[in-house]
């Protein structure tokens, strides 16, 4: 009898054991697939980037990255039409984990855990970098590398004009992207390649392309009534398009400078927009 329970302890200690084993290991692999970052599964090829130096947060850039000229990436271009107006699909990278990371984002500025915004302005940039190619693979990545104590969200705006008027669209156009404090959760953002040293050097092809695509967006979206310049954000502020947890989350920014939205202003005026004194 003695014998027999031996046994039958000995079973259920080894049949513990195993059942033990399998939970450990399969906990084991929720843990890495938890820890798996989409975003750098896709190695990007080296491409020395003239990318500025001296920026900050949303809007600029802050390191000399490499190109994100991705096959995966390269496959999935197309060219939308509206109009006359030629927008070149060049996605950055956006898998589950940059919409959680927006998702993060939204909760910790705004107070509520979205990754998808319904527009209601228009935002003008400039890069402050001379280099399309080098914004573009800084923006790909979906995770930041500064600020990201505000949000581990890497910046990008929803679209791209380069030098010579071409357009580029990064995003969705309502994905929430980062590209302006404050104003995220209702903005589109344009980012023109220019403004190295906060010069004002943005191109009459970039100044006609921005016109297009404001009119293009604002037929699309019945829902945008505003087109601000960045530099312009406090203005947002009087109009309650303004919201942010973080009151020391903040920084001013020149771009795209008064004279080019002086020209964006003159060139859009029939389009229905609220915009404000340049
Ligand atoms: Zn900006």
């Amino acid at each position: 009898m003695k014998k027999v329970t031996t046994i039958i302890i000995t079973s259920l200690v080894a049949v513990s054991l195993v059942v033990f084993t399998a939970i450990i290991y399969a906990k084991g692999n929720q843990i890495a697939e938890e820890e798996n970052v989409p975003g750098e599964l896709i190695p990007l090829p080296d491409e020395s980037a003239n990318v500025s130096a001296n920026m900050t947060s949303e809007c600029k850039i802050t390191d000399n990255s490499t190109t994100g000229q991705n096959a995966a990436v390269s496959s999935g271009n197309k060219e939308l039409t509206g109009n006359q107006l030629k927008i070149v699909y060049k996605p950055v990278l956006i898998t589950e984990y940059r919409k959680q990371l927006a998702r993060e984002y939204a909760n910790m500025h705004y107070g509520e855990y979205i990754d998808t915004i319904k527009p209601q302005t228009i935002i003008i940039h400039w890069t402050a970098s001379d280099n399309m190619q080098g914004t573009y693979s800084y923006f790909y990545r979906e995770e930041a590398t500064v600020d990201r104590e505000y949000g581990r969200l890497n910046l990008t705006s929803h679209f791209l004009v380069d030098r010579d008027g071409t357009i580029y669209q990064l995003t969705p156009e309502t994905f929430l992207n980062r590209h302006a404090i404050g104003l995220n959760w209702c903005s589109i953002g344009i980012e023109n390649v220019g403004g190295v040293n906060g010069k004002q050097d943005l191109t009459e092809a970039q100044l006609k392309a921005n016109i297009q695509l404001v009119k293009y967006l604002k037929d699309k979206y019945p829902s945008i009534t505003y087109l601000l310049g960045h530099y312009q954000q406090d203005h947002a502020k009087k109009v309650g398009l303004w919201k942010e947890k973080v009151s020391s989350y903040y920084t001013g920014k020149p771009d795209p400078v008064r004279i080019f939205m002086q020209g964006l202003i003159d060139g859009t005026k029939d389009y229905g927009l609220t915009v404000f004194e340049p």
